[in-house]
Formats: structure tokens, C-alpha cells, sequence
């Protein structure tokens, strides 16, 4: 049984960023015969909101991607919506700890962000490990001062290699260039790391595709499979689109937000434009997504990100 699934996070419109996604997953899932569902990824409540997912759900009915399952017509592992989900978040964690893999850790976003930090090169900040050592006198000091931690696993000292099914071979040597990340945030807020992996499994995802922002995250989802006994699924990453000038799409670029595109374009003419960018369509021609899904392939996918052609859009 093959399932892909596109799981969005409701803190605004969508963008063409998330619709690049959207079809890709769709694309890639069905050429394979498979189910593609969708998942509400909404765990920051103080960012996301009820009306925006519901508004995804209508902007891909108008685009003609219809899930097989999830979202708000549910499904046999529903709910589908992460806020709804966290007792499952909570019994992988319980696990963790068993296994003597997690540990409070009290710094602060400042001394996180020290100069003295080793920087990746996506931006991220390896944890350089400093509440690691902690003896339970030194945390129950620090809870009982009222300080609440966050929650960190301790990661071995190994690499972890995989092969993107589009991007080849990746390697990363945990302690350094992963270090000992987030399950679960100071304000008690689950990390996405330890919720995606805990759905993707429960929801039998079997194939996840999602943007190269995402590829350095593989790694530490990879070990949180192994560590809870978890089948984890095939990735594919894609490369980003970017605005014209070269940067990064964001829910900001309102002109390339669905509530503008819908007004200028019918779905059949989003679909080409962006199965065109995806090297799936000869043309920037009208396209519905079924035509699409027989002559699918990655090998024509591009492998560089993908600044849209001005006018295009
Ligand atoms: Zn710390």
C-alpha cells in the first residue's frame, strides 16, 4: 500500500510554495497507485488558525487535488489534525524517556544563539550540549527556582545516511552536525521532528515529499524512527520556488497567494504553470492534475531551486 500526504500548516493562505507541494506529493503518490491524504499540521495554536484550515481544504478542492483521507473527512487513524493528536505525541515521548534519551534543558534563546554555537549551513544552531550533564540535583534546583525546561533527546555518537529518492545521498554525524535537538518546547508545544514522525507511522505515510528546506531535518526524524521501532517511510525533496528577485516564497507575497491567483487564473492554468516549473508539463498550457499522473517521473523534476519566470504568475 503506497501513501503520500501534504501536510500543510494553517497560519495563513497558502502560496504557490505550498501548492508546488501539494502537486508534487499528489503526482508522485498517484503515478504509484496510491492514496494521498492530508494532515493539518496546527500544534502551534497561537500561529495557526481554524478558518485557514478550512480554507485549505477548499483552495485544493478548487484546484481538483482531492486526499483520500484526513482532513475533515477523517479517516481510520483521524483525527488528522495535530492539536487533536498530542496523547500520541505524549506516549512516543514516555518511550523516549525510558529509554534515558531525554533531558531537561534550561538555556535560554540567548545563550542558545551565542557567537560560540556552531552554525550549520541551513542556519541552524547545533546544540552545543550544555545542560547534557545535568545531575538531578541540578535540575530539580533549577525547577524548583520555577524555571520550566524544554525537552531535548540525547542523540549517539553516529551518522545517519539515507538516499533521497530525488536528491541522492546524505550522511549527517549526529553530534556534530545535529547535536541534541527539541522534542518538546518550554512552553510545552511538541517539536515538529518527534510529531511528523509519530504521524507519518501512525497514518501508514510510506512516502513523504516535501521542500529541500526539509532535507537536514531527515537525519533526526530517521533516528527517532529507529529509536521507537517505527517503519520509516521514503523521502523525496524538491527544490524551493523563489520570487523572481531570488528569495524564498512566504505566506508575505500576497500576489502569490491563492486569494490572487484564483482571481486571475482558472485551477486548470495554476496547475500547468506549476507542472510546467516542475518539468512535468512541455508548456506552461493548462493541465488538470489527472492528466498529469501518467506521465509522472522524478528524473525530469529540477534539482536546483526555481526562481519563477517573471510574468509567469
Ligand atoms: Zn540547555
Amino acid at each position: 500500500m503506497v501513501r503520500g500526504r501534504f501536510a500543510p500548516s494553517p497560519s495563513g493562505r497558502m502560496h504557490l510554495g505550498n501548492l508546488f507541494c501539494a502537486l508534487l506529493s499528489f503526482l508522485s503518490v498517484k503515478s504509484r497507485g496510491g492514496d494521498w491524504i492530508l494532515r493539518i499540521e496546527d500544534l502551534d495554536t497561537a500561529r495557526c488558525r481554524p478558518d485557514y484550515a478550512r480554507q485549505v481544504e477548499e483552495d485544493l478542492r478548487w484546484l481538483g487535488l482531492a486526499w483520500d483521507q484526513g482532513g475533515s473527512a477523517g479517516g481510520p487513524d483521524a483525527p488528522y489534525f495535530q492539536s487533536r493528536r498530542t496523547a500520541f505525541y505524549e506516549e512516543a515521548l514516555g518511550r523516549l524517556r525510558e529509554m534515558g534519551l531525554v533531558y531537561p534543558c534550561f538555556c535560554t534563546r540567548a545563550q542558545l544563539h551565542t557567537a560560540s554555537a556552531p552554525h550549520r549551513e541551513d542556519g541552524l544552531t547545533v546544540y552545543p550540549g550544555t545542560c547534557r550533564g545535568f545531575s538531578p540535583e541540578d535540575i530539580a534546583a533549577r525547577e524548583a527556582a520555577g524555571r520550566k525546561g524544554a525537552l531535548r533527546l540525547r542523540v549517539p555518537e553516529k551518522s545517519i545516511t539515507f538516499t533521497d529518492g530525488h536528491l541522492g545521498e546524505v550522511t549527517e554525524y549526529l553530534p556534530t552536525d545535529c547535536g541534541d535537538f527539541l522534542l518538546r518546547r518550554s512552553d510545552g508545544l511538541f517539536a515538529y521532528q518527534l510529531a511528523v514522525v509519530v504521524d507519518d507511522a501512525a497514518m501508514g505515510v510510506t512516502e513523504v515529499v516535501r521542500g529541500a528546506d526539509l532535507l537536514t531535518s531527515t537525519p533526526r526524524q530517521l533516528l527517532l524512527y529507529e529509536l521507537l521501532g517505527l517503519p520509516a517511510p521514503e523521502f523525496f525533496h524538491f527544490p524551493l520556488l523563489l520570487s523572481p528577485d531570488g528569495r524564498r516564497l512566504s505566506k508575505r507575497d500576497g500576489d502569490l497567494g491563492l486569494a490572487a491567483l484564483r482571481e486571475k487564473d482558472s485551477p486548470e492554468e495554476v496547475i500547468g504553470k506549476l507542472a510546467y516549473l516542475a518539468g512535468q508539463n512541455p508548456t506552461a498550457a493548462p493541465r488538470t492534475p489527472g492528466e498529469l499522473i501518467e506521465h509522472f517521473r522524478w528524473d525530469t523534476v529540477p534539482r536546483q531551486d526555481i526562481p519563477l519566470p517573471p510574468g509567469l504568475f
